[in-house]
């Protein structure tokens, strides 16, 4: 086991990371001037390019994956509908988590290659970002980002940021707002293993610890290695 690499795809190694202008994200250091880019081209457009969620430790995620399995942090289905969670075994409430939020240590917000986004501009008033398939409806306040930023990824004029949830692979739903540097994030898909999320998973508080090693062939070849690829 190598703790290097190890420490990067967890996000506990924060050597690489920057931080963006305005203060409150961090970047991986690669990614950053592309994004800054990305965000001046965006504002040609008449697009504010904001950030909900950069970079995140494996700690958050495990405070969040862990809310959910308590049922202190609502478990979404496909539409963004909450479920209720006293209707599921262990292996449903696991997989109907997995749909919206990376299991710990297989997120690719522990890399700070992969950014959620909205617009400034078109959020209301006092308007909460829920980050769910509707705001980019016709009548939802990011339709007009939705488009543009798959228009700019069709394009191949994103500056080496892809959408990575794209479309419904049958594992993570479509995520409009989820961007990611190929080219930077590559390198961590690479190293991304079996072996190594069980050993971080083992190592972990995480809730629901046997029934995900007993799945966990089925959760990283459906929900981890499952994605639009960078290169397609
Ligand atoms: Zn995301």
């Amino acid at each position: 086991m190598n703790f290097n690499i190890q420490g990067l795809i967890t996000g506990a190694d924060r050597s690489q990371l920057a931080q963006l202008p305005g203060g409150n994200f961090l970047i991986h250091q690669k990614a950053q001037e592309d994004f800054l880019s990305l965000v001046e081209l965006a504002a040609k457009d008449g697009i504010d390019l904001g950030i909900v969620s950069s970079y995140r430790d494996f700690s958050r995620q495990l405070a969040t994956w862990n809310a959910k399995v308590r049922g202190e942090k609502a478990v979404l289905d496909s539409e963004g509908v909450e479920l209720n969670i006293k209707n599921l075994n262990e292996e449903e409430l696991l997989f109907a988590i997995l749909r919206w939020n990376a299991l710990p240590g297989t997120s690719r917000h522990h890399w700070g290659t992969d950014i959620d986004v909205f617009d400034i501009n078109t959020t209301p008033e006092g308007y909460e970002i829920q980050l769910i398939p509707s705001e980019i409806s016709q009548a939802g306040p990011y339709h007009k980002l939705g488009i543009w930023l798959q228009e700019m990824v069709t394009v191949k004029k994103s500056f080496n940021f892809f959408r990575p949830y794209q479309e419904d692979l049958g594992g993570v739903a479509p995520e409009w707002w989820h961007i990611s540097h190929g080219p930077t994030a590559q390198v961590l898909e690479h190293e991304l293993s079996i072996d190594i999320i069980l050993n971080i998973v083992d190592q972990s508080e995480i809730l629901l610890k046997e029934t995900i090693k007993d799945n966990i062939e089925e959760i990283c070849a459906g929900y981890v290695f499952n994605i639009h690829s960078f290169n397609n």
